[in-house]
């Protein structure tokens, strides 16, 4: 069975979100093969202003998973990190979402692919850029970087470095 490039989406912003998108991406390299991963960019969250801001970062990997069953694999995990199901843009250990799966197309109500949030998330933007700025995108036909030179948002995101990084450089969360 052939190898499928896909992109996925971390976000968190609740709870210690670093151990959480590392116990993500933990879990997530027993189902796939991870190629690269971002680096980690934090973000306002949007609507609920007294939660924890948003870290985010985005990953390549392949896999011979099929969409709606890679889907259920993320969404076991999310559960796994003490994700409520049901509970849409509040508080979240984890948010893990498929961006792209080879230019694949898909419009049903439980699945969309290329993710429709995309092109306005620059927090999703910021960290494909970084790590495949040619990607095009299957629908819209601009690269992600070209996307991420349209975001309007991108100055509400930035590199969240490490708390073990030089203080000057760390981003204030
Ligand atoms: P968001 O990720 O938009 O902040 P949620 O994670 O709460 O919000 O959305 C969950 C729902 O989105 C799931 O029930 C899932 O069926 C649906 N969904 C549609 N397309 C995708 C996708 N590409 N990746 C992940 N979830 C998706
Ligand atoms: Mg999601």
């Amino acid at each position: 069975m052939r190898q499928h490039n896909i992109y996925i989406g971390l976000g968190s912003n609740v709870g210690d979100r670093i151990k959480a998108l590392r116990a993500a991406i933990t879990r997530l390299s027993r189902e796939l093969v991870i190629v690269k991963i971002s680096e980690l960019y934090v973000a306002a969250p949007l609507g609920y202003v007294r939660d924890d801001a948003f870290i985010n970062c985005v990953l390549h990997a392949q896999t011979q998973i099929a969409p709606l069953e890679l889907l259920s694999v993320l969404q076991r995990i999310e559960i796994e990190l003490g994700r409520q199901p049901g509970v849409q843009y509040g508080p979240r250990p984890i948010d893990l979402d498929i961006l792209f799966y080879d230019n694949l197309l898909v419009d049903s109500p439980l699945l969309k692919i290329p993710h429709p949030d995309l092109p306005k998330r620059a927090f999703v933007l910021l960290p494909l850029a970084e790590i495949a700025p040619n990607l095009v995108h299957p629908v819209l036909y601009y690269t992600a970087k070209q996307l991420l030179q349209d975001a309007d948002d991108v100055r509400s995101v930035q590199r969240y470095l490490l708390p073990n990084a030089p203080a000057q450089a760390r981003a204030s969360v």
